[in-house]
């Protein structure tokens, strides 16, 4: 007769998920899309340098 160990598995700790609001929009260095200088971005949907924005005709909606 052979006696079986029974593996009593531990149930893994659930890891915390720690959400953070990614509605906050921080202020970080990006590349022009048109001349690829690196600016800081004002905000999420400024992808060109402003010195672009003004020399072409910019559109500022972004679809
Ligand atoms: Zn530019």
């Amino acid at each position: 007769m052979k006696t079986q160990h029974q593996h009593s598995k531990k149930p893994a700790p659930e890891v915390e998920v720690d959400m953070e609001p990614i509605t906050v929009f921080i202020e970080k260095q990006r590349k022009c899309l048109m001349c690829s200088t690196v600016f800081q971005s004002e905000w999420a949907g400024h992808r060109v340098c402003p010195k672009c924005r003004s020399r072409s005709s910019w559109r500022e909606g972004v679809a």
